[in-house]
């Protein structure tokens, strides 16, 4: 609580602090690889990255060991396990998160640990010592290290942070980070795009005025990412990403191994039946791969074969791998229809940007010097820390916002696509719409929730479904239901259905079951755009059957209802029109079911018009109708 305080040299009131430490609000990236934890300092107001509690290390691998005792391990400690015990060490759960057995079974080689494949549509579980954990809960152990650390450093308890993840994640996978996160007892108030964080963190976009369009190229060491990003008015918006989610560092260390084993006559199965010599050769390699981004020779022995590097030939090496993360900026810029020449700054992050040749092959691209003031492995979690700032009210005039990458919507009549929220809109948003009963005495009304672009339900991606049950009994059309749709700053959605007569409610938090990957939303864009016209085509003919059901039927219900007052003519033509456009519904030709309705229309328009003035005068002498 401030305390209230009298200035006595103004003799104005004011507010001071109480003697309670201010709460602080920390950022956090949780990373493949690596995770940190960074936070602004009140005095400097310079956001520092914590470090352990001997002082030394700022990155927490992200890796977990389970002890046989039941004990748990995470960071450096979990780290050295790897080797002596994959099977009970968990590392890169990043690529796990929000994920289906479906989704990751093509690279399940690629981990030490067992992921339980029975139940292959439904997310990923890793099994240790007999038991079953999520990455979610894997996650939340890392995140949970990461709190202790800044608890101890900051000597306060830290409840609130802001995470990042990759701006291609999904909902589903940055749903996943939100409940790790919750999980660890942390509050999380806000999921951060990684390379906007990059570029808070060397205060691009801070200045609310201004306009920039950045470059964010992150090369850490098994994973590539390369974001455009436009910043407006505080806007961040996700222009395109491209990337290779097996390329990086690890790859730079792959190939100085084969060149020494090459050099000593041997070939990559020399490593097969000799795991400590693998291993030896590893750490040397990345040892090497370090030294030569300061120093141009490099020797050391590895057992008994004598390795040694130039700089020279690291970069020969390398070459085609630094060349292939060019081919993805050529792609990133071409989907976000840009040339180099139209980027304003170029970040970068991830430890393998420290290799002069990359910030070289960065710079030659893009023809701009790119930002490498800031620490590579560092940068991402300084910026949610910045976020986290801003966010705790200390920089009160920026608000940053991001967009939705695909359109929200439900699904109508005949399977139509009913957009609520478009594609790139700002978020948070909230957007509703009203929709009414087909049949009379409908009491459930199922409300399916699509994302997607294409007009028909069936070609976008099912988010969740639910029912709105005991809307009290009326005649079709007369309920209404109100459909909200309400995306927080995280971008999850919730969705809430409600009968505005009867006030009966219901709604759900939409958490797809396994998430979309970067390339399956690239692909549902394109597809969007190159069925666009045969999409229209058929939203057309089922808006056309639509109508026609529902005259067909308010039609006959006219008839029934008010017998008395038609001739026996008008009720015979009537039903044979109706007769009549019925039988086209199947036809597929949309003209000629939007003619029958007009042909129906038309004949029912005279004598419809003279039963509701009979209606009106009986209402007007309060005669009950
Ligand atoms: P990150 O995933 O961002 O933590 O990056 C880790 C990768 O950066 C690993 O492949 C490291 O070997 C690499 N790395 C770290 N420091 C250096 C350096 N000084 N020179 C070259 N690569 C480095």
């Amino acid at each position: 609580m401030p305390l209230i305080s009298i200035d006595i040299k103004s003799g104005t009131l004011a507010q001071t602090e109480n003697s309670t430490v201010k709460e602080v609000i920390v950022g956090i990236d949780l990373g493949t690889t690596n995770s940190l934890v960074a936070y602004i300092n009140n005095q400097t107001q310079e956001a520092v990255a914590l470090k352990d509690a001997g002082g030394s290390n700022k990155l927490v691998p992200s890796v977990i060991h389970f002890t046989p005792d039941g004990g748990i391990l995470v960071g450096n400690e979990a780290k050295k396990m790897l080797i002596e015990q994959p099977q009970n060490t968990i590392y890169s759960v990043k690529r796990l998160m929000g994920k289906s057995y479906t989704d990751v079974q093509q690279y399940a080689g690629f981990f030490g640990y067992k992921i339980i494949d029975d139940d292959t549509e439904s997310l990923v579980k890793i099994k240790v010592n007999n038991r079953f954990y999520t990455p979610i809960e894997l996650s939340a152990l890392i995140l949970k290290a990461l709190k202790q650390r800044a608890e101890q450093a900051l000597q306060q308890t830290v409840t609130k942070a802001v995470i990042t993840v990759p701006a291609y994640f999904n909902d589903a996978q940055r749903q996943a980070t939100r409940d790790a996160g919750k999980l660890a007892g942390l509050d999380v108030l806000r999921i951060v795009n990684e390379p906007t964080a990059a570029s808070l963190a060397y205060g691009i976009g801070l200045n609310p005025d201004d306009g920039r369009t950045i470059a964010v190229y992150d090369l850490g060491g098994g994973t590539f990412d390369i974001s455009v990003l436009r910043i407006e008015n505080g806007v961040f918006e996700v222009l395109s990403t491209n990337g290779d989610t097996f390329l990086g560092g690890d790859d730079f260390d792959r190939t100085i191994i084969n060149y020494w084993l090459e050099m000593n006559g041997l070939t990559p199965d020399a490593l097969h039946n000799n795991k400590s010599m693998g291993q030896q050769l590893r750490l040397l390699a990345e040892e090497a791969k370090m030294a030569l981004s300061t120093a141009q020779n490099w020797q050391g022995m590895a057992g008994n074969l004598p390795c040694s590097l130039t700089r020279t030939q690291f970069e020969t090496l390398i070459e085609p791998i630094v060349q292939r993360t060019i081919t993805c900026c050529r792609q990133a810029l071409a989907d976000a229809k840009l040339t180099p020449a139209q980027i304003d700054e170029v970040v970068l992050v991830g430890g393998s940007t420290r290799v002069p040749m990359v910030k070289k092959a960065v710079e030659q691209f893009f023809n701009r010097r790119p930002h490498d003031e800031l620490n590579p492995d560092e940068v991402v979690a300084l910026g949610a820390a910045v976020q986290a700032d801003i966010l705790a009210g200390n920089n009160k005039d920026m608000l940053l916002l991001d967009v939705t990458p695909l359109s929200l919507g439900i699904e109508t009549m005949g399977g139509l696509m009913d957009v609520i929220i478009a594609r790139n809109t700002k978020i948070p948003a909230k957007a509703g719409r009203q929709y009414t009963t087909h049949v009379d005495g409908q009491s459930d009304m199922r409300i399916s929730v699509y994302q997607g672009e294409r007009d028909l339900v069936k070609d976008n991606r099912k988010l969740g479904e639910f029912s709105l049950k005991g809307i009290p009994a009326m005649p079709a059309g007369l309920p209404k239901v109100e459909i909200a749709f309400i995306i927080d700053a995280d971008g999850i959605l919730r969705v809430r259905a409600k009968e505005l007569r009867s006030g009966v409610e219901q709604s759900i938090e939409v958490t797809p079951q396994y998430g979309l990957t970067e390339e399956e939303m690239a692909k549902m864009l394109l597809e969007s755009i190159q069925h666009a016209e045969a999409d229209r085509q058929v939203r057309a003919l089922q808006e056309a059957i639509n109508e026609a059901e529902n005259l067909t039927a308010t039609a006959e219900k006219f008839v029934t209802q008010n017998t008395a007052m038609l001739t026996p003519e008008e009720i015979d033509q009537t039903l044979l029109l109706v007769q009549d456009l019925r039988s086209v519904l199947q036809s597929g030709n949309k003209d000629l079911i939007h003619q029958r309705i007009e042909t129906l229309n038309n004949f029912t328009r005279p004598f419809a018009e003279r039963v509701m003035d009979v209606a009106i005068a009986k209402a007007m002498r309060g005669t009950k109708i």
